[in-house]
């Protein structure tokens, strides 16, 4: 037997082992769910590890991918504004210390004890600071975050 036989013989046996396979129904059932939960481990690991990429390696995440890094610190600072403004929409304000919500005449966080009486609904702020991306407080001349000077 030549060579080319040869591949056409292993060829038809593939084909054949294909057809009995792709007729097991719940075979078939079976890997495609195995693949879905393979494929929501992967995307989740996958998350997890850019999650870690960004919090514990955030300066060489940061000059590896700059794009990718501000797109999510832009998007991080954005969630944490409008889940404030929400807790206010509901009567509630959220512990910038540890962000829990509470409810809006409280005065201390129930949750870490932190003094939340003058914690000033975001809409209200509009300032973020040039050079760090943080919220500035209303009249202040330098960032509390970075301390840089604002204009
Ligand atoms: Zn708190
Ligand atoms: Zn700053």
């Amino acid at each position: 037997m030549d060579i080319f036989n040869k591949a056409k013989e292993s060829l038809s046996a593939a084909g054949k082992g294909f057809t009995q396979r792709a007729s097991d129904v719940s075979g078939l059932a079976k890997i495609t769910m195995k693949i879905k939960e393979e494929e929501k481990q992967l995307d989740q690991s996958l998350k997890e590890l850019g999650a870690l990429l960004f919090n514990q390696y955030n300066p060489e995440a940061q000059q590896l991918f700059p794009q990718e890094t501000e797109n999510i610190r832009q998007l991080y600072a954005a969630l944490k504004q409008d889940r404030e403004e929400m807790a206010y929409l509901k009567g509630k304000k959220i512990c910038p210390n540890c962000g829990e919500e509470l409810d809006g005449d409280v005065q201390r966080c129930t949750s870490c004890g932190m003094n939340v009486e003058n914690v000033v609904r975001p809409s209200q702020i509009q300032a973020f600071c040039s050079s760090c991306g943080s919220q500035l407080t209303p009249g202040s001349k330098f960032c509390n975050n970075c301390g840089a000077k604002i204009e």
